[in-house]
């Protein structure tokens, strides 16, 4: 698992009948990868446990069947990375790590607060493969509130102004997966 995905799971197992709000026509679409070769942007928005993560990782194993490098990180993976790095005085170096792959897939953004150094090492990391490199995004925050998730409205803003520029968003309103069978049970609602 060169690609580090937090499991291996393909498109061939998602249940899209369970998420109807996802137009599978459009995944499968996206599967082609051209989208890669476009170097356009994926995001996937949604609340947790709707298939983000498993979305992404089915779309990185195609382009890996393609023949595409790719490197699967979260947002907090990736800003303690970097942040370790510039305090090493490393962090040209360690910026490579998420531009060389062909495909960077950026989970996770908005779990976490992401502080003014945060938002800025993304910022640069963003910038760096603006209209070069695409990358799927995944995050249960809506564009509205990134300005709360980077702590500030600016960098924000530019981080979407570049992300969003050639894009594409799939927004997954829908139950949980992993409340499945207690959503069924009656057990919560
Ligand atoms: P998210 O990233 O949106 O929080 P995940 O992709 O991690 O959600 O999904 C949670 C779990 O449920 C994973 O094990 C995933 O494989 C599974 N899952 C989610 N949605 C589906 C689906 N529609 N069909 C099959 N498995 C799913
Ligand atoms: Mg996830």
């Amino acid at each position: 698992n060169l690609a580090r995905f937090p499991f291996v799971k393909g498109l061939e197992v998602f249940d899209f009948a369970y998420q109807p709000s996802l137009d599978r026509k459009q995944v499968e679409a996206l599967a082609a990868c051209r989208f890669i070769e476009n170097g356009e942007n994926l995001v996937i928005l949604g609340p947790p446990g709707v298939g983000k993560t498993h979305l992404a990782v089915g779309l990185g194993l195609k382009a890996i069947e393609r023949g595409y490098r790719v490197l699967f990180t979260t947002a907090a993976q990736m800003i303690a990375a970097l942040t370790r790095a510039l305090a090493e005085n490393r962090l040209d170096e360690r910026l490579k790590t998420y531009t060389v792959p062909r495909l960077l897939i950026l989970d996770e953004i908005g779990y976490l607060p992401i502080d003014r150094a945060g938002a800025n090492l993304v910022f640069q990391l963003i910038s760096r493969r603006y209209e070069k490199g695409p990358m799927i995004l995944t995050s249960n925050q809506s564009f509205g509130a990134w300005g709360d998730v980077f702590g500030d409205r600016v960098i924000a803003t530019a981080i979407l102004d570049r992300v969003l520029h050639h894009s594409v968003t799939l927004n997954i309103r829908g139950n949980s997966y992993r409340l499945k069978d207690k959503l069924k049970a009656g057990l919560v609602r």
